[in-house]
């Protein structure tokens, strides 16, 4: 009865892996593996002043993971990208590049109506679920960008900047103290204007950027 049950589920809801389409999987072992490499030093054009570390580089399965929970509204996919950034937050405090103690993970701002259309933000939803694995970890989803601002795909490197230099905003009431360490995430980094922003908003709130980690980097 239960093995027809889940037969039944699969023909209604058909799952394939988020990095490579294999079926009958969410999350392959093969992706998960491509997406434990070390993170990697990126440096984008528009220099954010911090470290800004990569998963890996926008093609296989870090693209396809980051559409796949952007675009095509895979919920599911928050847990192995949730893994894959705190297995990276882990081997960077080794490295002695991000604090021992605790750090506040602070998603990078979206555009709230482009957020609610999806479903709420998938680097958000990923930082919970590292931070379910880690209590070091506080999510602090206070980074927002201000009315006006257009979606970035599409855009030149001088019309991101145009397009977002001002408009990210720190939310009301964070209950951090001063100089707390954080780290900005977010999905995709392609010029770095977003990172450079965050981390400008950050700094001057107070707090201490320690890097950007990012899933992949174009
Ligand atoms: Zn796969």
């Amino acid at each position: 009865m239960r093995r027809m049950l889940h037969v039944l589920l699969d023909l209604v809801l058909p799952v394939d892996c988020g990095g490579c389409g294999r079926p009958g999987v969410r999350w392959c072992r093969h992706c998960a593996r491509d997406l434990a490499d070390a993170p990697a030093t990126v440096r984008p054009r528009v220099d954010p002043g911090v470290p800004v570390w990569a998963l890996g580089s926008y093609r296989g399965a870090h693209r396809r993971a980051v559409i796949a929970a952007k675009e095509q509204g895979r919920r599911d996919l928050a847990e192995p990208l949730g893994v894959a950034l705190g297995a990276a937050i882990v081997r960077l405090r080794r490295w002695g590049e991000l604090p021992a103690g605790p750090l506040g993970v602070v998603p990078a701002p979206t555009r709230a109506r482009a957020a609610r259309a999806r479903g709420g933000d998938p680097v958000t939803r990923a930082v919970r679920a590292a931070a379910a694995h880690d209590r070091a970890l506080r999510v602090m989803p206070i980074l927002e960008t201000a009315r006006g601002v257009r979606d970035s795909v599409g855009l030149s490197a001088a019309q991101r900047h145009r397009n977002l230099a001002g408009r990210v905003r720190l939310r009301r009431g964070s209950g951090v103290p001063r100089g707390f360490p954080v780290l900005v995430v977010d999905d995709v980094t392609t010029t770095g204007t977003t990172a450079a922003e965050s981390v400008r908003v950050l700094t001057a709130a107070g707090f201490c950027p320690r890097g950007v980690l990012v899933i992949a980097a174009a």
